[in-house]
């Protein structure tokens, strides 16, 4: 994107002036939680096609509940891709949530509460939905597709990968054909907002499959200790938390 970045201690900076700042907005425990959202956008005087003249480094901050009852109806859409080999699906960027936005506001019309995209070369492999990374498990054996520039890697997918495997699943990372969807025991979804959440269905060309949910599932097990790492609960054995005073 051409966009010069702040450094880590800028941005840990800016992070943690923002949350003191908005203390106050911080929910009781177990409430819910500050969602922070980093964003950085030109804001040059320029009309040319070229990278901007100047950026600005922005912190939002926004108190929300969690989701936990929440669960995922997915429709698998086959006709518009997220992304493209050579494009900027790796990343965070905005031109990878506009061109989405019809074909989910249509979706979401229908019932559906996102849409979980195919890879744009071959139609055949699912790679993630419009705002979160999707895992799917049968027996011991979690998998989530490779991310090798199409597919934004998520730091909750790496974090549940790694928590995942501590429990003593093995991790996969690789191709996962849309057929094999229909034979798995559970899918869940990952990111910053809804930590872990279970699907309760996709639907692929007229064809509905439900999922395990529930208390027994690993999604709740995962959403579990995750949550209780970032509030204290449960000892942060690897650094992922950080003391703000
Ligand atoms: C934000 C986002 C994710 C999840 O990333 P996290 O770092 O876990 O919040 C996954 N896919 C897309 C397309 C996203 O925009």
């Amino acid at each position: 994107m051409c966009m010069p970045s702040p450094t880590v201690d800028q941005f840990i900076d800016a992070v943690k002036k923002t949350v003191l700042a908005n203390k106050r907005w911080v929910p009781p425990h177990g409430r819910g939680s500050l969602y922070i959202r980093p964003l950085l956008m030109g804001t040059g005087r320029n009309l040319e096609v070229k990278p901007s003249s100047e950026y600005t480094f922005l912190v939002y901050a926004s108190p929300v509940g969690n989701g936990l009852k929440g669960v995922l109806n997915l429709m698998v859409e086959d006709n518009v891709h997220r992304a493209t080999p050579g494009g900027t699906g790796g990343i965070k960027a905005v031109t990878n949530y506009s061109p989405i936005y019809k074909p989910l506001t249509e979706a979401k019309a229908k019932g559906f509460s996102d849409l979980l995209y195919l890879d744009a070369l071959t139609g055949s492999n699912i790679e993630e939905c419009s705002g979160c990374n999707i895992f799917i498990l049968k027996g011991n054996v979690i998998s989530t597709p490779t991310t090798h520039g199409t597919i934004l890697p998520g730091i909750t997918r790496k974090t549940i990968m790694e928590i995942a495997s501590d429990f003593g699943y093995q991790v996969e990372e690789r191709a996962i054909p849309i057929k094999e969807v229909f034979d798995a025991e559970e899918v869940f979804c990952t990111g910053t907002a809804m930590v872990v959440k279970s699907v309760a269905s996709i639907t692929y060309q007229g064809k509905r499959i439900g999922y395990k949910l529930g208390a027994e599932t690993l999604a709740q097990k995962l959403h579990a200790t995750l949550t209780g790492i970032q509030t204290g609960l449960i000892e942060d054995k690897l650094g992922w938390t950080m003391l703000i005073d």
